[in-house]
C-alpha cells in the first residue's frame, strides 16, 4: 500500500498500476519533465482535471503581459490519478445529493450546487470547440433507473418538491414510471420498458426490472485526452509541466519573503503560491485534511459486446440503482464499448480493500466479477450479445466526510489554495473549481469573489467534521 513515512496516503509508485481504457493511448507530454525550477510563483500539485484548469486559467484565460511563472508537479505520469481513471461520465446531479444538501443546508444552497453542476455542460461543450479538443465529448440523456420500489418512492417526492419549487432545471428532468406497456406494444419486449410519462412517447431505458426513473440532460468524454490538451496548451503559453515528480513535504511555514519550501523527488522548489490539485492524496502534504478528504477506491470497467453480435442499442447514459448504496454508473462511448463503474456494494464490507486504500495498483477483488454478464443481467436485448470484460482497473476517489468538494484558502496557510475531495463526481464540479483555486491564488480574491456554491469553501470547521459520510 502506498502510504509516505507519515502514514499518509501517496499515489502508488506508476509500475503496477492498473491500466485504465482512458490510458491507453499515451499523449506525449504524458511522461514530460525539464530541469526543476528553483523557485516558482504559482505551484500546482497534481496532473489532473483540477490541475489542468488551474494551468489553463492561469496561464490562458488570465493572460497577463508578464505571466506568472506557473510550475504543475505530478508524482507520476500525466492525468494518471482518478481523472484517467474514471468513469467519463459528466453527469450533473440535480435530486440526489441535493437532498442530502437540502436537509443539511437548507434549498437555496443546495440549488446552488445543482445550477454550478449544470453549468459544466455548456461550459465545456464552448471550451471543446474554441480549443478544438479532441475529447469525444458527446451529448445525450442520462437514465437515473431504480430496481427498488421504495428508494424510487423517495426520489420521486423529492422530485415533486423540486419541482413545486418551480426551478428552471427541472424542466428538463423527466420522471419515467414503469408501465404496463403490453397492451400498447405487445410484440416488443412486452415488460420493463420504461413510458416517459410527460411525453406519452415510450423511452425506453432496457432496463431489466426498472420499477421507473428519471431521464435528465447530461454528457460523457475521454477525461485523458481533455486533462492532456488543456495542459498542452497551458504549455505552449509557458507551464512548466514536470511529471514524476512527487512532493513528499511543504515546510510549515514560509520564509520572510513568503515562501514556501516544497520537496520533490527531484529537488526543492520554493514556491510563493502552491495549489493542492491533489484530490484523494490531499492528506499527505496537507495532514489537517485527513479526516476531511479520505482516499477510497473504486473499480471500472470497459465492456464491449462479441463483433457482429445482436445487442440493443442504448438511448443514453445510465445510472442503475440496484437498491440503496448499490450502483452502477455507465457510459456508451462513440465505438459502442461500455464504460462501467461503481459496484460498490460488492465489497463495502471488505474495508481494507478500498477504505483509506490509495493504491491503484491493485485491483479491488469482490468487484470485478461483477461485471462479467453484467450487461446481459441488466440490459434487455443484450442476452446474446457475447459482451465481455476488456479492461478493467481501480482508482482512488478523494472522499469528503460532508459529501463536498473543498475549494479555497487552505486554513492558516496564507499562500496555499485547494480544490479537492470530489467524491467520485467531479467531472461537473472540479473544472470551475479549479479555476476559482487558480483565480484566488493569482488574483488575491476571496472565495465569495469566485461565484462558486457558498457550500463548496473549505474552513477550519470543515476540517473537524460533524458528518461522516465517507463509509
Ligand atoms: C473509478 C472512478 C470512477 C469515477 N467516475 C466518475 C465519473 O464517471 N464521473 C465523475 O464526475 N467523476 C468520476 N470520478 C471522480 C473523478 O474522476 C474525480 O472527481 C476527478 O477526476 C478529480 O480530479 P482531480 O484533478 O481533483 O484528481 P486526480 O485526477 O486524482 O488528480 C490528482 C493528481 O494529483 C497527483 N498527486 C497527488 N499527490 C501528489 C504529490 N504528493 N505529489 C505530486 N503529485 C501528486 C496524483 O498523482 C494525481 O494525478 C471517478 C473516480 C474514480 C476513481
Amino acid at each position: 500500500m502506498s502510504f509516505n513515512q507519515k502514514g499518509k496516503p501517496f499515489p502508488q509508485p506508476a509500475v503496477g498500476s492498473t491500466q485504465p481504457f482512458w490510458r491507453t493511448e499515451p499523449h506525449p507530454l504524458d511522461d514530460h519533465q525539464t530541469p526543476l525550477p528553483t523557485e516558482t510563483d504559482i505551484l500546482i500539485i497534481g496532473g489532473g482535471y483540477v490541475g489542468a484548469s488551474a494551468a489553463y486559467r492561469l496561464l490562458v484565460e488570465n493572460k497577463q503581459k508578464i505571466p506568472p511563472r506557473v510550475t504543475l508537479v505530478e508524482a507520476r505520469g500525466l492525468c494518471s490519478g482518478a481523472t484517467g481513471r474514471n468513469g467519463g461520465h459528466l453527469r450533473p446531479d440535480i435530486y440526489s445529493a441535493t437532498a442530502l444538501f437540502t436537509e443539511r443546508h437548507g434549498l437555496e444552497a443546495a440549488a446552488e450546487v445543482v445550477r454550478f453542476e449544470i453549468s459544466h455542460l455548456k461550459l465545456l461543450e464552448e471550451l471543446v470547440r474554441k480549443e478544438k479538443i479532441d475529447c469525444e465529448l458527446t451529448f445525450t440523456r442520462s437514465y437515473d433507473m431504480y430496481l427498488d420500489e421504495d428508494q424510487l418512492k423517495k426520489a420521486k417526492a423529492f422530485y415533486d418538491l423540486l419541482v413545486a419549487q418551480g426551478f428552471d432545471f427541472m424542466d428538463d428532468v423527466n420522471y419515467m414510471a414503469q408501465s404496463d406497456t403490453q397492451k400498447v406494444r405487445a410484440n416488443i419486449f412486452a415488460v420493463d420498458l420504461l413510458f416517459d410519462i410527460d411525453h406519452k412517447l415510450p423511452k425506453t431505458a432496457h432496463v431489466r426490472d426498472a420499477k421507473g426513473g428519471f431521464s435528465f440532460p447530461t454528457g460523457h468524454l475521454w477525461p485523458y485526452k481533455l486533462v492532456t490538451s488543456l495542459v498542452n496548451i497551458a504549455v505552449s503559453h509557458g507551464l512548466d509541466l514536470q511529471t514524476h515528480t512527487p512532493v513528499s513535504e511543504i515546510s510549515d511555514t514560509p520564509t520572510a519573503d513568503g515562501l514556501w519550501s516544497v520537496t520533490t523527488s527531484r529537488g526543492v522548489i520554493k514556491a510563493r503560491k502552491i495549489i493542492f490539485a491533489t484530490n484523494a492524496f490531499t492528506s499527505a502534504l496537507a495532514p489537517q485534511y485527513e479526516r476531511a478528504i479520505v482516499p477510497c477506491k473504486g473499480v471500472c470497467t470497459q465492456i464491449a459486446a462479441a463483433p457482429g453480435a445482436p445487442h440493443q442499442e442504448l438511448p443514453g447514459t445510465y445510472a442503475i440503482r440496484l437498491g440503496p448504496n448499490a450502483y452502477i454508473y455507465q457510459i456508451t462511448r462513440n465505438d459502442g464499448t461500455i464504460i462501467a463503474g461503481g459496484a460498490s456494494h460488492t465489497f463495502r464490507d471488505d474495508t481494507e480493500q478500498w477504505y483509506n486504500n490509495p493504491d491503484d495498483g491493485k485491483l479491488i477483488d469482490v468487484g470485478v466479477d461483477f461485471f462479467d454478464g453484467y450487461m446481459q443481467r441488466t440490459f434487455l436485448g443484450w442476452a446474446d450479445s457475447g459482451a465481455e470484460v476488456k479492461h478493467v482497473w481501480t482508482g482512488v476517489m478523494g472522499y469528503s466526510a460532508d459529501s463536498l468538494p473543498h475549494v479555497g484558502s487552505v486554513p492558516g496557510k496564507q499562500g496555499q489554495f485547494i480544490a479537492a475531495g470530489f467524491n467520485g463526481h467531479g467531472m461537473p464540479v472540479a473544472f470551475l473549481s479549479g479555476k476559482a483555486a487558480a483565480d484566488m491564488a493569482q488574483k488575491s480574491i476571496s472565495f465569495e469573489e469566485t461565484g462558486l456554491p457558498r457550500l463548496f469553501k473549505t474552513s477550519e470547521a470543515r476540517l473537524k467534521p460533524i458528518y461522516d459520510d465517507t463509509r
